[in-house]
């Protein structure tokens, strides 16, 4: 069990990506921001002004998208869009709502359904997303499920951001809250643990603290414990 492929799922602000890279790092795995994906996915919509509830347009942006992740290290993973680096352009709060909104489009979660299992492949690797362990990677090695209380995740966000976006906490948990009820509710591939999913939540606890249960749990799984 020496290749192994961990995901970690959980509402916005749960901590999951700092966990996940951190997580990686003290593997030397690979981390892979699958929200990212659905971001840029998000921004390219808005940039051909295609509307987040018209599956045909969605579609056909899909067939000439070329999303890749490029570079590691120090600095993370960059996304690409085509040759152009979107990285920085993905975290508005626009973006934020609209990947929200076009993540509950079948025809959006297929196209990147594949995308993120090729990336699977060779395992050795953090999916961080919403749907890693229930959709995604039914079989993956260890399942995470991160969260935290939701005054806590808005507190985060709001520290994490406002620097950027000028968003006021009100807004950002306002915001937060939106965007978990519509990844929480859709039809597909919503927003939930899987029955196999081992549970964490971080509210009150260091993001070493968080990583070390995390490593516990999976050395205790490669143990067969
Ligand atoms: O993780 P992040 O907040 O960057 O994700 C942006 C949006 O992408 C989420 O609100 C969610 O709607 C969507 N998403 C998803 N499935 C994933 C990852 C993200 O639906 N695996």
């Amino acid at each position: 069990m020496d290749a192994l492929l961990i995901t970690i799922d959980g509402p916005a602000g749960a901590g999951k990506t700092t966990v996940s890279r951190r997580l990686a790092a003290r593997l030397g795995y690979r981390y892979i921001d699958t929200g990212a994906l659905y971001r840029g996915v998000a921004l390219a919509a808005s940039r051909a002004g295609v509307a987040p509830d018209d599956d045909r347009a969605l579609a056909d942006l899909c067939r000439g998208l070329r999303l890749t992740f490029r570079g590691s290290g120090e600095g993370g993973q960059r996304l690409f869009l085509r040759e152009e680096d979107v990285t920085d352009l993905i975290r508005t709060p626009e973006i934020s709502l609209l990947a929200s909104g076009i993540s509950a489009r079948p025809v959006v979660r297929g196209f990147l359904l594949e995308l993120q299992r090729e990336l699977g492949r060779a395992k050795r690797a953090v999916f961080e997303g919403r749907d890693m362990g229930t959709v995604v990677f039914p079989g993956a090695d260890v399942k995470f499920y991160l969260d935290a209380e939701p005054g806590e995740r808005a507190r985060r966000r709001f520290t994490e951001s406002a620097a950027a976006t000028g968003q006021s906490l009100e807004s950002v948990a306002a915001d937060m809250d939106r965007r978990d009820r519509q990844d929480r509710s859709r039809p597909v591939a919503p927003l939930k643990p899987a029955p196999d999913a081992i549970r964490v939540d971080s509210t009150g606890l260091s993001i070493d603290g968080v990583v070390d249960c995390m490593l516990a749990h999976i050395a205790a799984r490669r143990a067969g414990v």
